[in-house]
């Protein structure tokens, strides 16, 4: 049996000044009037001003190259302050996706072209993007997509759909992986490939997925017969499925896999001290120790990957002891302050809980479900 690798980690003392820094930012625009805190504000949570602001401060394309406008910081600077926004419920959401895992692709396989033409746009908190994975036979068992595109003169010819596509709404573009060559029932990760799909041209249909609060945050999206040039493959054609699994590990690992309903966890601990029952200080310091230990696990995982140290197992195991918690946060409001006593003017609280709540079911399946993780898991620990 293989063991998990997860060797220690630790932030080095200047981050903590820069942790100092966010909390200020943060506190200041919260005291402006800057945003409203939210839970989940990663995904739901959606301000293209706040987004400017942050590529403002030189708080995104953090660890991108000096070369291609990014900041040239470790990691672990952007650890520290993506948990200083997720622990606020600041509203990122515009600009996640893109700063987590499609400006690094482009450093890595992009093209300069590409680089050029989305880049500075990412940096500077404009230009978001979507991810185009999910299709509506095709979520757990990925493999299975059937969206195609087809060559022609001087590119490819897309059509098919995406769903769930978080944001695409609001996005100005998406990376879709698609079949470039006919399944192989032998080999079903081959011939698929990554393509970059601007989301304002014809032929491309976004259409909104309410969710049960009635919000509208992901979307069913259908190409008919788009046109994307040939500049626009990513990597290696046909390359896809290889390059899609590479971008997982950062998808699964951070701090957003566990802070989700941090802004809710704060108002516990608010009305906490005005409590004398033992069993709220209990479900409390579960919590707690939940937390750090998490905090911990995802800092280890964040220090391997900037290590270029492979942590793909390590970071499936993050995701779903992460999203567990999340959910385990609202449990416990629910449980020691139940919604109906809670007054008025506790209406942080209130807010929280019922975002918590609606959202919560999402947490463990978006990224991949927890029984596919725990598969991954099996797998990575040679069980299966
Ligand atoms: C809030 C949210 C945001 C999302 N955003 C995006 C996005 O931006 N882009 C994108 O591409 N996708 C996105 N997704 C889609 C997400 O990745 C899929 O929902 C997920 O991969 C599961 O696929 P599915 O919904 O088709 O469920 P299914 O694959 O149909 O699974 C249904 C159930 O069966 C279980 N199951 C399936 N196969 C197995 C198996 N082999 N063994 C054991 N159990 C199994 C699953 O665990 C699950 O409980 C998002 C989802 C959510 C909830």
């Amino acid at each position: 049996m293989s063991l998990m690798n997860f060797p220690s980690a630790h932030l080095p003392p200047h981050l903590l000044e820069l942790r100092e820094e966010v909390r200020s930012f943060l506190s200041h625009e919260l005291n402006t009037g800057g945003f409203e805190p939210t839970v989940d504000g990663w995904l739901s949570g959606y301000s293209p001003e706040f987004s400017k602001k942050l590529g403002k401060q030189g708080w995104l394309g953090m660890t991108l190259p000096k070369e291609v406008g990014g900041q040239g910081k470790s990691p672990l600077d952007r650890f520290v302050v993506i948990e200083e926004l997720l622990a606020a419920g600041a509203p990122v959401s515009a600009h996640w996706v893109g700063d987590r895992q499609t400006a690094p692709l482009l450093v890595t396989l992009g093209t300069d072209s590409q680089r050029k033409k989305y880049l500075p746009g990412m940096i500077s908190g404009e230009i978001y993007f979507a991810i185009g994975l999910s299709e509506p036979n095709a979520g757990s068992d990925l493999a299975a997509l059937t969206t195609k595109a087809t060559k022609v003169d001087g590119g490819w010819r897309l059509t098919g759909r995406k769903i769930w596509s978080s944001g695409a709404h609001h996005c100005h573009a998406m990376i879709v992986l698609c079949r470039t060559l006919p399944l192989d029932e032998k080999n079903r990760h081959a011939g698929l490939s990554q393509l970059i799909l601007d989301l304002d041209q014809p032929g491309i249909e976004v259409r909104p997925i309410h969710l049960i609060s009635g919000e509208h945050h992901f979307n069913e999206v259908s190409f008919d017969d788009v046109l994307i040039p040939d500049n626009m493959v990513v990597g290696e054609i046909n390359n896809g499925w290889q390059q899609a699994m590479g971008e997982l590990a950062y998808e699964r690992s951070g701090p957003e896999r566990f802070l989700s309903t941090f802004p809710l966890f704060t108002e516990v601990l608010n009305m906490a001290q005005n409590s004398q029952d033992p069993g709220v200080y209990r479900a409390i310091g579960s919590l707690s120790a939940q937390l750090l230990a998490l905090h911990q696990l995802s800092l280890r995982v964040t220090t391997s990957l900037s290590k270029g140290e492979s942590a793909d197992t390590e970071a499936v195991l993050v995701k779903d002891m992460g999203t567990q918690f999340e959910r385990e946060i609202a449990e416990t409001a629910r449980l020691i302050f139940p919604y109906e006593d809670i007054s008025d003017d506790d209406s942080h609280y209130q807010r929280f809980y019922q975002q918590a709540v609606l959202q919560a079911p999402g947490f463990t399946l978006r990224g991949g479900t927890n029984e596919i993780l725990r598969g991954i898991v099996a797998r990575g620990l040679g069980l299966r």
